[in-house]
């Protein structure tokens, strides 16, 4: 095929999910004429245990009341950690990333081709970016995830290890998950691991379960994922998951994703492309969150196109306070792992006053609240910069 007679576009987005959705969702509604192409059909089976932050509904200019889908809010949640159980007040949401990926997708209205797998990326002689030598734009714009085309064809390779997950959300029976389940509806049950290198959920959203394992490193997470089920299993008299929807949990799927680092930034654009959510490696560094990220980087992406000036995208990135925090959180991370297994912290590291600030942090971090500190550590960051 002849380059002229191919397919024109201001800008193509590679990737349906929140990121790929949201960035779309800003072109469109400013008039940039935009493809996105997603390689499954919507709505499509993404591996999430479907908690979202307050945050994301006014990243998504979207009141949780708007939404037409399965939603379940919680005020509490409840962790184990080191033998213990902590019922602690905090706040979010619950969905059904089956249906929340696409809901956001077609609310934004993006002309998209699903089935579509993108395979093959060539600049042309005008310098448009040509996919599968069947379409082509100015802007290319990589959201296809942990194992995007885009970012393994045009980027280096992130130095970071991916962490590893198991999860599953089936339907079970409502009236045994309502007996079984260690709360309210929609109030997740989480387990801290004891060497705090990840963690389990069982959450239930009416008849629907979401159970499932995440640790920092991948090789880690079967033997936490069977430490785990053996928990949820025997916790309380009964087990917080009914002995029906147990099988279930004989086949769980994984999944690697690259969590957020500070040199991540660095690699967000380059010559008209763009990575936005996973592509990138966003997702929050201590709790694994990634949806925010997602549709947080994808609007800021879209929007610095919208204004005229794309290479803004990464100063917008790097001084949103969402991504100061995690910057924060990612130096702390490093400075914390240079005195792990110090004597001294060894012995702070086993003490109920460390045991409950952990819990309290997590949950904190769990409901979206910033940390203490971090608006001052963002202006002060956004100086140098
Ligand atoms: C088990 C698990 C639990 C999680 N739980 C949570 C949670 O509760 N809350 C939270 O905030 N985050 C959670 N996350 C993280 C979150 O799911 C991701 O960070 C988020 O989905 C990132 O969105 P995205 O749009 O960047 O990528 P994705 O949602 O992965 O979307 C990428 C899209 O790109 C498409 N694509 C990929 N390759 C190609 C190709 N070659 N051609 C065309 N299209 C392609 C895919 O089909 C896909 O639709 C969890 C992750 C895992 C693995």
């Amino acid at each position: 095929m002849a380059m002229e007679v191919v397919p024109t576009y201001d800008a193509i987005i590679v990737g349906g999910g929140p990121a790929g959705s949201s960035c779309a969702s800003v072109l469109v509604k400013n008039g940039v004429h935009a493809l996105l192409l997603d390689r499954v059909t919507f709505p499509r089976v993404k591996l999430c245990a479907g908690w979202v932050t307050p945050q994301v509904w006014d990243i998504l200019e979207l009141s949780p009341k708007a939404y037409p889908l399965g939603l379940w809010e919680w005020n509490r949640v409840h962790c184990h950690f080191r033998g213990k159980k902590y019922t602690l007040a905090s706040r979010g949401y619950f969905i059904r990333r089956y249906e929340f990926d696409d809901f956001l997708l077609r609310r934004s209205k993006v002309d998209t081709i699903q089935g579509f797998n993108v395979s093959e990326i060539e600049k042309d002689g005008e310098g448009y970016w040509v996919i599968n030598k069947q379409y082509r734009a100015k802007y290319l714009i990589g959201a296809g995830g942990s194992h995007c085309p885009v970012a393994r064809a045009l980027f280096p390779k992130r130095a970071k290890p991916p962490c590893g997950t198991q999860e599953k959300e089936f339907e079970g029976n409502l009236d045994e998950i309502a007996a079984c389940r260690i709360g309210e509806d929609g109030e997740p049950e989480i387990l801290l691991h004891d060497d705090m290198r990840g963690y389990s959920w069982n959450v239930p959203k009416s008849q629907w379960l979401n159970i499932g394992t995440g640790t920092a490193v991948a090789r880690e997470v079967m033997p936490a994922w069977n430490k785990a089920r053996a928990f949820f299993e025997s916790e309380g008299a009964k087990g917080t998951i009914p002995l029906t929807s147990r099988p279930m949990l004989d086949k769980m799927k994984g999944h690697g994703y690259v969590g957020f680092a500070t040199n991540h930034l660095q690699s967000c654009q380059s010559n008209n492309v763009f990575l936005v959510g996973d592509a990138l490696g966003l997702a929050q560094p201590l709790t694994g969150e990634g949806i925010l990220p997602a549709i947080l980087s994808g609007k800021l992406c879209a929007t610095a196109i919208v204004e005229g000036i794309p290479e803004t995208y990464r100063k917008r990135l790097q001084t949103h306070p969402i991504i100061s925090d995690y910057q924060l959180i990612d130096s702390i991370k490093s400075i914390i792992s240079r005195f792990a297994g110090k004597k001294k912290t060894t012995r702070i590291r086993k003490s109920r006053l460390h045991s409950w600030l952990v819990v309290t942090v997590f949950a904190a971090l769990f409901s979206g609240k910033r940390l203490p500190g971090s608006r001052l550590v963002a202006k002060m960051r956004s100086f140098r910069q």
